[in-house]
């Protein structure tokens, strides 16, 4: 069997045309299929599944490409473009959930003689249609197919609101002091004397690590907790409702539960209960932590009595300099994006047992790089990759992996996208492990695509385990000989062992501070869609008091920034829960060998390369030899 093509992409003035003509044939090409399967059900119940699954892959393949270029095409009309043909997608998929004659086909289909893997797809298929709403009455599918089309434009609008939301606000130059000389080189002051600081990531990172000026740290902070405020206040409040109304209609007694059936943690109840648990255990360092960042504190403000999110990341960093000799501003000087990013393929190449060769074809904009894949030892294709990690205006402004095709064995290979905001000259050490992490979504993405079904493609786990080998690969930015292998100065010299080995200690400085942080957004997203509460602000302000370590800030509303709302929903809880497991699993490799083939190839087949063929849980055990457990992520915390 040859291995199918990539994607050709379009010349990048070529797209309008593109998305569009694309669009149409992919939405037809669907529509016919599902027509065929209810005028004429093939003959047998694996014909069935084919046929579904051919259908799985138009709809896949129009949804992926719409998500992707809304959010990265440098030209609005081709964003907005895209942005429809996504809203085509999710309006077909929702047609399609609630079709009674479609259910039908597969409800009275014989599953005799299938085997495993098909027999898992059927029933994921039903499980599929049952959580549409295609067993409710017809006036209730009416509204549940209502309720969904509304989702998706608010949705929609809740993103595009955040992304072209960026907020800035002007300092004098003489408050750019502390920071960088390479920012500040790159941050002249206009016409008017003052310097233009927005709340994209490469100026706010280091402007709230790094400035002296407490007011503009300060204001910086409130800037960026305001982006989509208010406007977006009316869509979450609307988006909750409908959401809990929507769970209602499918007979569950909160949307949390009807969210987490699917997931590793199977209840809502589960999940408030997991955000206490790591609370609870996270409170005593976390407590600990703090203490130290006030006494800090109190070295420039003797009066202070608690210490504010304004201050939290320049105290930490002082903290980190002064008591672990960790000079984030001389770490920096060995992170080189075109070397950090070399590194990271050279790295997870040989990690993973795979080549990159990189590919000379059309790509979106100029700073995009693409890469052919293919595994070292056979040469077999894994895939294509791209690389978008520079800021620009009106793109994504946060870090994540998108997909471009769900491979499908022998029929379509896996394609994805990284789309970041790193600087393109120094980065940062968090810089890095973001890179890391997010590469790791794109690694399952490829090494997990080579399914039979679509559905089970790529990074299709329970969705409460997709942060885990994402989460693991981060550990891997943080080993002193893999930094050593490519992050260099400018002299060439490599970045000393001892400095890494410093960074770590310093790093676990605030984990605990952290994990409580990280529960007050768990808490956000769970309660928020729980309650619906009136007064946004306040409960936000209920919820940070309860769980955060650092007071909440008069002026500001995270949520209507906090652009996991719609796609994780109440599920924010994942990220930690996902780490507990990354911790678990990390814990199979040796510390002393990062790049033992014997465990790596282990995890790359028995945890990747399966997509979503079997549950979480099942992949996590075989992996180990046990099933999981709290214990190192407990251990990590306390240590
Ligand atoms: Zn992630």
């Amino acid at each position: 069997m040859t291995d199918p093509a990539p994607l050709t992409l379009p010349a990048a003035d070529a797209y309008l045309p593109w998305v569009t003509a694309s669009t149409e044939s992919l939405l037809a090409d669907a529509r016919a299929k599902a027509e065929a399967i209810k005028t004429s059900p093939p003959a047998t119940a694996l014909a069935t599944l084919e046929a579904w699954n051919e259908l799985d892959i138009a709809l896949g393949n129009l949804s992926a490409r719409g998500e992707l270029f809304s959010e990265v095409h440098p030209d609005a009309g081709v964003r907005e473009a895209a942005e429809q043909a996504a809203l085509e997608a999710r309006k077909l998929s929702t047609e399609l959930g609630l079709d009674t004659e479609l259910y039908a086909v597969f409800a009275g289909l014989d599953a005799d003689g299938l085997d495993a893997q098909a027999t898992r797809l059927l029933e994921k298929t039903l499980r599929s249609f049952r959580r549409s709403g295609v067993a409710a009455d017809e006036t209730t599918r009416a509204r549940i197919k209502e309720i969904r089309d509304r989702l998706t434009v608010l949705g929609q609008t809740f993103a595009r609101t955040i992304r072209e939301g960026t907020r800035s606000i002007k300092v004098t130059p003489d408050q750019l002091a502390g920071l960088p000389a390479d920012w500040i080189e790159a941050h002249p002051a206009g016409e008017d004397g003052l310097v233009t600081v927005t709340t994209d990531y490469p100026d706010a990172i280091p402007f709230r690590t790094f400035a002296h000026d407490e007011t503009a740290r300060h204001d910086l902070l409130v800037a960026s907790l305001t982006i989509g405020y208010p406007d977006n206040v009316d869509v979450l409040r609307e988006m909750f409702g409908l959401r809990a109304e929507l769970a209602t209609l499918l007979g569950y007694d909160t949307f949390p539960d009807f969210d987490a059936e699917v997931k590793m943690i199977k209840s809502g109840a589960a999940i408030g209960e997991f955000i206490d648990k790591i609370a609870d255990a996270a409170l005593e360092p976390a407590q600990r932590d703090v203490a130290i960042l006030l006494e800090r504190l109190r070295q420039d403000r003797p009066d202070a009595d608690r210490v504010q999110s304004w201050d939290s990341a320049y105290y930490a960093e002082l903290v980190r300099k002064e008591q672990h000799d960790v000079d984030a501003q001389l770490v920096r000087t060995y992170f080189d994006f075109g070397k950090v990013r070399d590194g990271l393929l050279a790295v997870t190449g040989r990690l993973f047992g795979l080549t990159y060769t990189p590919a000379d074809v059309p790509v979106w904009h100029p700073s995009v790089t693409a890469y052919d894949v293919t595994r070292t030892d056979d040469g077999a294709a894994q895939g294509r990759i791209y690389l978008d990690l520079h800021p620009r205006e009106g793109k994504f402004k946060h870090a994540a992996q998108f997909t471009l095709t769900n491979g499908v064995a022998g029929r379509q290979l896996p394609e994805g996208t990284l789309v970041c905001n790193f600087p393109t000259g120094l980065m940062e050490h968090d810089d890095v492990v973001t890179l890391f992490h997010e590469f790791g979504h794109l690694v399952h993405h490829l090494v997990g695509g080579h399914q039979r079904w679509a559905e089970f493609s790529g990074v299709a786990t329970e969705w409460d385990f997709v942060e885990a080998p994402s989460q693991m690969l981060e550990e891997w930015a943080w080993d002193a000989d893999v930094l050593g292998s490519f992050a260099t100065n400018e002299a060439g010299e490599a970045i000393p062992a001892a400095l890494v080995e410093r960074m770590r200690k310093a790093d676990d400085f605030g984990k605990g501070y952290f994990a409580r942080t990280q529960m007050f957004y768990a808490a956000l997203a769970y309660r928020l869609h729980l309650e619906n509460p009136e007064d946004l602000v306040a409960r936000t302000r209920e919820l940070q008091e309860q769980y955060s370590l650092f007071p909440w800030v008069e002026g500001t509303c995270m949520p209507t920034s906090f652009g996991h709302l719609d796609g994780y929903n109440s599920g924010y809880y994942t990220y930690m829960w996902s780490l507990v497991i990354a911790k678990d699993m990390f814990s199979a490799f040796d510390a002393d060998d990062l790049f033992d083939p014997a465990v790596a190839t282990r995890y790359r087949d028995v945890v990747l390369a399966q997509g979503g063929t079997k549950d979480a849980a099942d992949l996590v055990e075989e992996f180990l030899g046990r099933p999981y457990d709290f214990d190192a992520y407990a251990a990590w915390l306390a240590e």
